[in-house]
């Protein structure tokens, strides 16, 4: 399903055009508008879930898992990297389309603001 009004399902429909750092028929990744380190890529599921809470599917769970280690090397994140799930508001969620940060290109601090 996707959602009319939601900005990153009209990204992974093709609605807005942006470059897929990597795609499946489920998954894509594409880099974060407003970085937060050297890399930092989005992982989002192309079907519309609001939060982490919401996916019970443990396949899509488990490929989205997959794709991060991807696109780590995609990316070339050798050193290391963060993920990170913001889920809902007191976690600092601001776009209600479930998607999972890949952070890498710096050391990173612990713990977390
Ligand atoms: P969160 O606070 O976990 O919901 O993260 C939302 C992230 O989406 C932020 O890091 C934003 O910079 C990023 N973002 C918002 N709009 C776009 C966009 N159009 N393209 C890429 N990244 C975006
Ligand atoms: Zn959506």
């Amino acid at each position: 399903m996707i959602k009319e009004d939601c900005i990153f399902c009209k990204i992974a429909n093709g609605q807005i055009p942006c470059n897929f750092v990597y795609e499946t028929d489920e998954i894509v990744a594409f880099d974060d508008l407003n970085p937060q380190a050297p890399i930092h890529t989005l992982i989002i599921p192309k079907m519309h879930f609001e939060t982490l809470e919401d996916i019970n599917d443990i396949k899509l769970l488990g490929k989205l898992m997959l794709a991060v280690k991807e696109v780590a090397k995609i990316k070339n994140a050798k050193n290391g990297y963060r993920t990170i799930i913001n889920t809902k508001k007191e976690a600092g969620q601001e776009v209600f389309h479930m998607h999972i940060h890949l952070l890498a290109g710096r050391p990173m601090l612990w713990p977390p603001g």
